[in-house]
């Protein structure tokens, strides 16, 4: 078969568990996509071919003795950020370049129980501080539907392994929009879940209160399928919610778009960065819902204007602490001939991170010292707790939020865009994890640049199962997930 890379989720388990093919034929077939294709996208840091195959033959075998879970033998791609036992994690990251994990994150084991097979690690920016995939240490990503274009971040590696048929599904994580903001960029269903869903064990920290990790896939119900497997408790995350799991898939379903109310924020889309065309894909998608029976409620989001401060002082404040232990003398990169101890750590730091991670660590350091820490950061913590009570006084009203993923498509690679310019673009994104609440992006269109558009739905507390039903009957619509870049057509 030539066109294994064009099923879904679903079709590939059942041809899986049909023996229509084999896991060792698809996990080739992906292969050989990545050996071809993958030199123009450049989305893989590290490609385990040899363990790919080795896992492949595993999950053949129980397919064979027909006791075989639903998604074994599918090849998936894991962000860079899950260590991953025995292969290179690096975040993106010189100070990681050298780093072999010696055990696998959560996400990553929950994923290798399941019988998934994995393809490789993706690129991401460094310590998934950016929105652009330009700050890896490894290199840009191409954009599928534009080479010369981002695909976003800080997830970029997963929404163009994905994009570019070089995996079915993969996993992002998203602190201030790495899920949703690349999936946007490169037409693709991604969902970050309420934060505590999925287990943060073995996830690089870069934000610990903001991080979740979650499923980027070409449709809703793809993303469900990974959303099942890896969703959960964790006693090995404190902050892990025990609290049972839906049937994602079988809940696809469940809720009903007729008369469903979803709220329509004032602020958001008088935004002055928003691209009308952005604006003009996102009302028409709304409009479908409109006619498919939901109804559209104009609501206030009164605390627009704080999120992108807030989040720039908490993300980095935590940032400035997790990455302390990057050190030169524990692992990673260690400078050359240290004269001394604090010659080994500034070096090996100064050495070993890029701008973008210094520029953060500065401002994080900045915000908790003693002189600025009421100023800054607790004032920040305030402030997070009103953008928190917005959405919860919003969710009294309607059942679930509308916005754009961000305001505008995928930029140029090389756009050298300032640090302010970069951080406004996250606008959409930052206050569902600075609230915690669960968000989807859904491609609904292109521009004239034939870039991909996405609509980001904002549930509630716990309504991943609700978020992803609306997206799959959307999907059952509209065909807008079901285009490919050009680059996804090219067989290898
Ligand atoms: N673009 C945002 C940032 O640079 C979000 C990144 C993320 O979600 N990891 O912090």
């Amino acid at each position: 078969m030539t066109d294994l890379h064009r099923l879904t989720i679903r079709e590939l388990s059942e041809g899986l568990q049909q023996a229509q093919f084999s896991s060792r034929e698809l996990t080739e077939h992906y292969l050989k996509r990545i050996a071809k294709i993958d030199t123009k996208v450049k989305s893989y840091v590290t490609v385990t071919a040899e363990q790919a195959l080795a896992e492949a033959d595993a999950a053949d075998a129980v397919l064979k003795a027909g006791n075989a879970s639903v998604l074994a033998g599918i090849p998936l791609a894991h962000k860079d950020i899950f260590c991953t036992k025995g292969i290179k994690t690096t975040a993106g990251s010189k100070i990681l370049d050298n780093f072999i994990s010696p055990y696998d994150a959560t996400v990553v084991a929950k994923a290798k129980a399941a019988g998934l097979v994995t393809l490789g690690k993706v690129n991401m920016d460094e310590f998934a501080m950016g929105s652009t995939s330009e700050s890896s240490y490894f290199g840009a990503t191409g954009n599928p539907w534009a080479l010369d274009h981002v695909p976003g971040g800080s997830s970029g590696g997963s929404a163009a392994a994905v994009a570019a048929d070089l995996a079915p599904i993969a996993t992002g994580t998203d602190t201030g929009g790495s899920i949703r903001q690349p999936a946007s960029f490169c037409g693709l269903t991604g969902l970050k879940p309420t934060y505590g869903r999925v287990s943060r064990f073995g996830m690089i920290a870069y934000a610990s209160s903001l991080d979740q990790g979650g499923p980027m896939a070409r449709s809703a119900e793809d993303c469900a399928y990974l959303m099942n497997v890896i969703a959960g408790h964790d006693a090995k995350d404190s902050t892990s919610i025990n609290k049972e799991v839906d049937d994602y898939v079988a809940n696809l379903n469940a809720t009903s778009v007729k008369g469903l109310r979803i709220g329509i924020p004032k602020q958001y889309f008088n935004v002055s960065g928003l691209d009308a065309e952005v604006k003009a894909r996102v009302e028409e998608s709304l409009k479908k819902l409109e006619e498919m029976g939901a109804s559209l409620v104009e609501i206030d989001l009164n605390m627009t204007e704080a999120y992108v401060p807030t989040y720039y002082l908490i993300a980095p404040a935590e940032a400035s602490s997790n990455l302390s232990r990057f050190d030169g003398v524990r692992y990673g990169y260690r400078c050359e001939n240290p004269v001394d101890l604090m010659d080994l750590y500034k070096r090996s730091r100064s050495e070993g991170f890029g701008a973008e991670v210094q520029r953060r660590i500065l401002i994080g350091t900045y915000a908790l010292s003693a002189g600025y820490y009421d100023a800054y950061y607790v004032k920040a913590q305030k402030v997070r707790r009103l953008i928190q009570q917005d959405f919860l006084k919003a969710f009294e009203n309607v059942d679930v939020i509308a916005a754009p993923s961000a305001p505008t498509t995928a930029y140029k690679i090389g756009a050298n865009l300032s640090p302010t310019e970069m951080y406004l673009g996250d606008i959409y994104t930052l206050a569902v994890n600075l609230a915690g609440l669960p968000a989807i992006n859904a491609p609904v269109g292109f521009d004239q640049e034939s870039l991909p558009v996405g609509l980001q739905l904002i549930g509630n507390y716990w309504s991943e199962s609700q978020l992803l039903s609306i997206v799959h009957q959307y999907q059952q619509n509209t065909d807008w997930h079901t285009k490919r870049a050009s680059v996804a057509e090219e067989t290898a």
